[in-house]
Formats: C-alpha cells, structure tokens, sequence
C-alpha cells in the first residue's frame, strides 16, 4: 500500500509529477479539443483523462494511475482525420514513458525500494565487518580492503611496505578488480616524492615507479565478472604503465593449437571480439597485437574444425537441443570408432583418438542431459565434471543446515537455508515478514504463525516444520544420526521432493552417501549432530574445485569429459567440442539490478501492469549490464575455443535468440576466406549412428605377465611384520586395503604422506611429524600460555623454521587449538613429549608414541595427533589406553584423547575406557596381516570419499559417470 512506503527524496517526486502532468494536460487537452470537433468516440475518454490529470501529485498518483492507464488503453492507438490521430498518439505518449505521469508513478515506487535496498546492503557490511571483528577473522574481500585502506591513509607503512619491495610481478591480472588495482598503484607508486597524499582519483591517482611493475595476463580470457572480476581495470593500469613511461608487450606464440587451428580461430575470433571496442568492457582482438602464431608443427589435416549442423524437425529448443546432441553423439562415435579416420598427433607420429582426449564444452550444466542422454544412447563413454561434489550438492549442503538448526536454533543462517529449502520452500518475501515480525530470525520465529500475506500452501508446510523440529529437538541426544535423519526425512518429504527433481536420481544417490556416513558415525558411537554437520561443511569445502590431476588422469581413459567452459579455464584438449551453440541467454528480467561500477536500480511492480515496470534509471542500467553480458560471453567462446589442441568441433542450431546465441556469431564468418577451407560441415547424412560394439575379442596373454602377476600375489611373511606403527591402527579401522596400501606396501598416502616422511620440514608430507617435534620442543609454561609467539619461534627455529613458515604451513593454528583444549590441566600436571610406548596384541606388537602426556596427582592423559579432520578412531584409542596402563599401573585415573590437527573442535573428547575391546583391535589386525599382499576388498568409492582417504584415485581409476 503506498501509506507503507517510505518515500525518500520527496521533493524531486513531486516536482517529477509536477512537471509530467503539466507535459502530458496540453497534449490530452489538444486532443480533447479535436475530438469534440470531429465527434469522435473517444471524447469520453480524453475528457476523463483531463479530469484525471488535475490535482496529480505524490498523495493521489497511486490511486489514479491504474485508471489513467485503462484509459490510455482505451484509447484508438491510430487512425482519425484532421490530426486527430496524431493528437490522439501524442496524448498517449505523454501518459506513458519515463518522464510522464504513469512514469513518475514508477519513479515514486522504486525509489523507495532502491532506498531500502541501499540501507540493507550498507547495514549487511556493517553487521559483516561487525562479525569479522568480533571473530577476529577477515575474509579475501575484508583483507583487501583494509591492507588499501591502511596503504592509503598510513604513509609511514606505505613507505616501509615500498621499500621492502624491488619489482612487483602481476599474474592473471584479467581476473583482478578495482580494489587490487587501487593495491597495485599503492605499492608501485613513483619511488621519487613517495608516500604522497591521495588526490580525488585516490590510489589510481598516483604515478608508477618506471621498471618497476609487470602485468601479465590476457583480457580476452576474463570471464569471472560473476565473482567480481573486471575486465576494464587491465586497460587502466596499461594506459598507466605507459603514461610512466612503460610499455605493452604482446605474447603472440600458441604452444598449444596445431597451426591450422590456430589459423582458424584467429579467423574466428577476430571478427567476433571486433577490433574497435564500443564500451570500455569491451575487449577488442587487434590484429598483430591478439593473433596467434603457431609454434607447433602441422601434424593434422588442414581441416581442422568441424561445423555439425542437425535438422530439428521441430522449432522448439529443447527439440532442436536433442537433435543436436544426437549428432555430436553420433559423430563423437565415429571419432572414437577402431576405425576411425581421424588420428591425433603423438611424438613424431599419430594415434586414434581416445575417450580420455575429448571434452564436451558447455556453458551451463542447466541442459547437460541432453548431451548425456545422446551419449548413453551412442553407446560414447563419458563422464560429467561439475566441479562439486556429492558433499557441496544443494541436498546434502540442506541437510547440515537441518542439523545445524538443531543444534543451535539461534543460527539464522541454518534457520533460513531450512526454510527456503525444496522441502519447505517459503518464499523470499515471507522469510523477510517473518523475520521483521520477531525482530531476528531464531528458533523464536517458530512459536507463532507465518504472516498473513503468506503464499498458498506455505502455512501447511511450515505447520509441518514446526512441528518436526520440535520433535526431532526434543530427542536430539537420545538418537542415533540414522535414526534423525531417516525421521527428518520422512517428515519434511525429502525422498520425495528430490526425487521429483530433473537429477532426481544422483541426488538420492548423494543422501545415501550422507545415510552411510551416518552410519558409520554411529558405529563408532559418536551420534553427534553439530559436529557431523560441520564435517558435512568441511568435506563440501574442501570439494569446491575440479581436480586438475584427475582431468590429467583421466586423459589415457574411455570416457569423454563433459563440463563447463569456465572450470576448463587453464586446461586443454587435443579434441574440444562446444555444444549448444543456439543458446540464448536472455537478458535478466529480476526487479534489483546491480552494478559494481554503476550502483542499484529497481523495477518496481506498478498497478497498471503484470509486468515490472522500467524506469529512467533501470533502463540503463539494464542496458549497461545487457552489454555488459554480452561482451563477457564473447570471452567466454574464446576461452572454450582456445582450449583445443588439434581438432575443434562446433555443435548447435541457430535458434530464435537472435544476435545473442554463439551460433549466430560464429555461423557467418566460417564462409571467410581464411577460414572456409579449414572447415568441414557435417551433416545428420554424414554421422550415421553405429551399431552397439560387438564384444572385442580377448587378446593372447604372454605366459610370463601371468607369472609375474601370480609373485606379486604370494603373500609375505607375516612374522617380520608383526610389529605395527600406531599411525596404522586408525587405517586398519575404516579399511584393511588402506591399511594394506600404506603399512604392507608402503605406498604414499597422498595428503598423508609415506610411512617415512620426507627430510625436509616444509614438505607438505611432512607436516604431521613437523607438527609432533614442535610439540616436543614447546615447555609446559608455553602450552598454559597459549603458545605465545615467542616460544613458537624457539621451537620452530629447532625444526629449521622461521615463525611465518610455520603460520604458513598451518603448524602454529593447530598447536595454539591444542593449547585452548588442554587449559584446564594446572601447574601441578607436568608435561612430557614424545614418550615410546609398546603394547603386545595378540601375536603382534604395536609401537607407537605418545604425543604428549600429562601426569599429576590424580592421574595421567595422553594426547595423540592424528592427520586431517577425524578425530575418531575407537581402535586408536584403545591401543592407547592399554599402553598407558601398562605405563601408569593400577590405581591411577586414566584418559586418552586425539587431536586431529585440521579438526575445528576445540575441546578434546577424552575417554577413559576403552571403546572398543582389545581382542577386537587385535582379530582384525591378525586379519589385515595374515592377507599380506593379497589386498582386501575395495570400499564403495562413496565410502572411501566419505572416509577422506587418499588412495580413491588408485582404487577407482575413472569409473566415475560412465
Ligand atoms: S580408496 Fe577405499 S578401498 Fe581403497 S584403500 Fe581407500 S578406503 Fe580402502
């Protein structure tokens, strides 16, 4: 209702609305007089108009606008004699449009809203920057911030910092921003006259010191403006570098396309980026400065880029996309077929091309199934890289919000990621209601109902919600995780829901992979909800990227690669296919539009029409970021064609997206001169479907492989191997194969290094051991201090360390965590370090050290490190226990807890029984030793992943989406 709003700036409304009607009465009014004249019908509507035009103003727009604009509509937009037509489209025009009264009226709504939107965004970074500093943490944009703001205001550390430096060397500048340009500036300002006072260009005001700065990347590969990137800054610092003097150098040498793709895709690529930039994100390919010469020697054919080109036989895009992938199908089969005629570049010769060599480029995954459908269906080995895993899947991301709501229900984060969740799907406005009604969003909200203006069907859903998470809070430390799990499931649909969705079936797959791990939690009796929800956290963080190695890896593979143009950054194919070429990518139609450079617009939502309405502002902020879009999209199809090695397929059906689509960028000039001769066009007719592979016949086995396997089988002996280290003890638990790989076989664990770690203490491998000698060299009163810099030092300086190298290696955090979870042991505790232990199990011995003991009047406790971010291991435990009591005789209290060093927890879980029965340690350990080499069944890889273990890779080559 307009009474709610809160109109800001009011004065310029009212003069807006002033001044629009005052435009629009004599245009009515003409038209008015004419019609009366002409007795024409629609007289009644131009004299209501009138009416309605007088008294116009701020407190009576919103009530009149929807009739001005039925009468508007009323009116003939052509036609009648005399003029009157004319007059009869000026009288409209002058009600329609930014700058007339039913624009004004939009102008008044979405000022309010873009008020309010500012204030929200100001207090978001107040309450941020709040946070941070009550955490005392900063995150990647905050570090930025602060370290321009200090270079800026202090010029006495602007100095020292300056004086400190002899060169700065910028790589990957195209994916940088204003605040690192502003950080750039700072640090290379002219030496001569240096710190100087900021002028009112700040930072980017300043001269550069000559020799001093390089930059280096490539603006025509920027394509994070998503994340906050911007491509205009490298122009700007360029055009600084040479105002002092400094010059541009082109690196204009391919090592990677053969040179009649590299040929192609500047005959390509020129016309599409063009060479005269009409805004300033506007990156152009100039020749002699952006083409490319080959450095590689032709080795392929000189047709080199293929154009498929299927017949839809329909107009609709999901019918032209399926026609589509059926043909990149079929012809990706020919290309991989035994015989196929096509070949890749090897040493001096060539070979048939693999699964493992080609990769299916996209820009997003929303259509993804096509392409896989088609593939399955041609019977085309493939996989799909989305570069999150099962951990960092919406799904399993709701499920440790659910756990993380009912652990803490004053944690607004969890509370709105359940509620806006698909099994309870509140929508953004009455999250925002429900919010405002209570003052905060908490635990609280749930006593009452949700607000009146709710949508259909959410009062049900939330009737159900409430009404779960009391149940499921009530019983939290009385359930397995299991049985939580399944309860909330059950409740809120989930199965259901997921089910329900277009990748329905990975994503119960993935809740299954949560399920197990569950379990296994609760095998291991600690059904602990918070700390399984942050470990939920922890293994989806640490999935965020695709993993490089594994593209490598899965390079001599079968399976073709599926992904998207930006996680292909920095990687390339000797084969790069770009599908979906037709793809429009509308222009946002949102109501809040942003710009970083530009600011906020709003569009509001007028009475007179279904749609948002424009105005002045909105309209070219629009325009801007419509441009904006476009320009990164031609980026983002030099990025996907310059991954290609030797061979680029294009694949896609020019649809209705007019001048939007690749398609129709690319299509036109593949007719070039010097790009037509190394194209070849193919057609449905020319990619027959093959038949599915006849089984390949086995071939004849060389009798000695066989002899060579059959040694590696025999098993070792048992006896020399019988003493085990306590590192092997937590492995032996969740996997004997892993026990197996690293204790029996000896192999690097990769992220845990090898049995024996490597000599040198910044070896990533060595970090646990680096970790455990530190710890022996910190003294008692360093621990009760919370290992103060000083003592660190002392310590690290004995491990060859400096103290930034052991912040770096991410050796002090754990040490200072240790020190937080041991305060309560006093004076009276003494403290030792690295003390041997041995305990006998059964026919084996297990070795081992404790970490750190600490012994006093009532008893003794030992803490063990343990890599990564498990702390649990009941085995681990056990073995620790009994050595200590074999130590410590009858008597004493005794307790035993493990620190793992990438764990958060801060308090230690300290156990004073064993969990687990010795004999039960010692059975499976005689198993894992009595099948010596003979390895033990692998694990699901859903299992192996869950547990963190290293060896996935060589358990499950490249089975993964085949
Ligand atoms: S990858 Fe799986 S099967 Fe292989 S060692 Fe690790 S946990 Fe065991």
């Amino acid at each position: 209702s307009p009474d709610q709003l809160v109109v800001t700036g009011a004065g310029d409304v009212a003069r807006a609305f002033a001044a629009s009607s005052a435009r629009a009465r004599p245009a009515v009014d003409d038209a008015l007089g004419r019609a009366r004249t002409e007795g024409a019908e629609c007289e009644p509507v131009l004299a209501a108009l009138a009416d309605l035009l007088v008294g116009w103003g701020p407190s009576t727009a919103l009530e009149r606008v929807a009739r001005v604009a039925d009468l508007r509509d009323a009116l003939p937009a052509r036609g009648g004699k005399n003029g009157l037509g004319a007059a009869i489209r000026a009288a409209r025009d002058a009600l329609t449009g930014g700058e007339s009264p039913l624009g004004a009226a939009a102008l008044m709504l979405a000022r309010a809203h873009e008020e309010t939107w500012r204030g929200l965004l100001v207090e978001l970074a107040r309450r941020q920057r709040a946070a941070f500093d009550e955490a005392g943490a900063v995150d990647f944009a905050e570090l930025l911030i602060r370290a321009r703001d200090l270079l800026a205001s202090d010029s006495g550390l602007r100095a020292r910092e300056q004086s400190r430096i002899g060169g700065l060397l910028l790589d990957e500048f195209q994916d940088t921003n204003v605040l690192q340009l502003e950080l750039t500036f700072l640090l290379a300002e002219a030496r001569e006259g240096a710190p100087r006072p900021l002028g009112a260009e700040g930072p980017r005001g300043l001269p550069l010191e000559p020799g001093f700065l390089c930059a280096v990347g490539d603006r025509k590969q920027s394509i994070y403006d998503f994340r906050g990137a911007d491509v205009e800054v490298f122009e700007e610092l360029a055009r600084a570098v040479e105002a002092g003097g400094g010059e541009r150098r082109f690196l204009r040498v391919s090592r990677r396309a053969q040179p009649e793709l590299v040929g192609a895709l500047n005959g390509i690529l020129g016309p599409i980026l063009g060479q005269t930039p009409t805004a300033p994100w506007d990156v152009p390919f100039r020749p002699g400065e952006d083409d490319l010469q080959p450095w590689r020697p032709q080795l392929g054919p000189r047709e080199c880029v293929e154009r498929l080109v299927a017949v839809a036989e329909e107009d609709r895009a999901d019918q032209r996309r399926r026609a589509e992938a059926d043909l990149l199908a079929r012809r990706l089969a020919l290309l991989l077929a035994p015989d196929s005629d096509v070949h890749i570049p090897e040493g001096t010769g060539s070979r048939p091309v693999r699964g493992g060599d080609v990769a299916i480029l996209l820009r997003s995954f929303l259509e993804v199934t096509h392409y896989t459908d088609a593939l399955a269906r041609h019977h085309v080995p493939h996989r799909v890289l989305r570069g999150r895993g099962i951990f960092g899947s919406p799904e399993v991301r709701d499920v440790a919000a659910l756990l993380g709501f009912l652990t803490d229900p004053r944690n607004p984060l969890h509370l709105a990621a359940c509620l806006r969740g698909p099994a309870v799907g509140l929508s953004d406005g009455t999250l925002v209601r429900l919010s405002l009604s209570r003052g905060r969003l908490d635990a609280r909200v749930l006593a009452g109902a949700l607000p009146a203006e709710a949508l259909p069907g959410e009062a049900e859903r939330w009737a159900r919600f409430v009404a779960l998470a009391r149940r499921l809070r009530a019983g939290l430390d009385r359930r397995s995780l299991v049985d939580l799990l399944e309860d909330a499931w059950a409740g809120l649909g989930t199965r259901a829901v997921v089910a329900a969705s277009p990748h329905g079936e990975e994503q119960l797959g993935n809740l299954e992979v949560v399920r197990e791990l569950a379990a296994r939690w609760d095998a291991r009796g600690r059904p602990d909800p918070a700390a399984f929800a942050r470990r939920l956290v922890e293994l989806a963080d640490r999935d965020a990227r695709i993993d490089l190695e594994e593209v490598e890896d899965a390079r001599g593979g079968p399976a073709v690669q599926l992904l998207t143009v930006h996680a292909a950054k920095g990687i390339e194919w000797p084969v790069v296919c770009i599908a979906d070429l037709g793809a429009s990518r509308p222009p946002s139609n949102g109501r809040l539009l942003v710009d970083p450079r530009n600011g906020l617009a709003f569009r509001p939502s007028v009475p007179w029409s279904t749609e948002p309405h424009p105005t002045p502002r909105s309209a070219a902020l629009a325009e801007i970021l419509a441009s904006r879009e476009l320009a990164e999209s031609r980026r983002v199809l030099y990025v996907a064609m310059t991954r290609a090695r030797d061979r680029l397929l294009l694949s896609g059906i020019q649809g209705r997206g007019g001048q939007r689509t690749w398609a129709s960028w690319i299509d036109p000039v593949l007719d070039a001169p010097e790009v037509r001769s190394r194209v070849q066009r193919l057609d449905d007719a020319a990619c027959p479907a093959l038949p599915p592979h006849a089984p390949s016949k086995p071939a004849p086995v060389d009798p000695e492989h066989v002899r060579q396997a059959l040694r590696r089988l025999e098993p070792v002996a048992v006896g020399a191997l019988a003493r085990v280290p306590f590192d092997a003890v937590g492995p032996l638990e969740g996997c004997l194969r892993r026990f197996q790989l690293r204790f029996l076989e000896g192999h690097r664990e990769p992220g845990l290094g090898a049995a024996p770690g490597p000599p040198s203490p910044r070896h990533r491998d060595g970090r646990l051991e680096v970790l455990r000698q530190l710890l022996a060299a910190l003294p008692g009163e360093a621990w009760r201090d919370g290992v103060p810099d000083q003592a660190l030092a002392a310590a690290a300086g004995r491990a060859g360390l400096t103290l930034a190298e052991a912040s770096g290696l991410r050796l002090a955090a754990p040490l200072r965590r240790l020190a937080r979870a041991l305060r309560g042991f006093t004076a009276e505790f003494s403290w030792a370090a690295a003390v041997p232990f041995e305990v006998q199990l059964g026919t084996a011995t297990v070795h081992g050290r404790f970490d750190l003991t600490l012994t006093g009047p009532p008893g003794e406790a030992v803490v063990s490190l343990v890599p990564g971010g498990q702390p649990e291991s009941p085995a681990s435990l056990t073995v620790l226990l009994e050595a200590l009591r074999a130590r410590a005789g009858d008597g004493r209290q005794l307790r035993a807890a493990l620190f793992a060093v990438d764990c958060d927890d801060e308090p230690l879980r300290w156990t004073p029984e064993a969990p687990v029965a010795p004999a039960a340690v010692e059975a499976r350990l005689r198993a894992a030793l009595a099948a010596g080499t003979t390895l033990a069944e692998r694990l699901e890889r859903r299992g192996c992943e869950a547990l963190g273990c290293g060896f996935v890779r060589r358990c499950h080559p490249s089975d993964r989406g085949l």
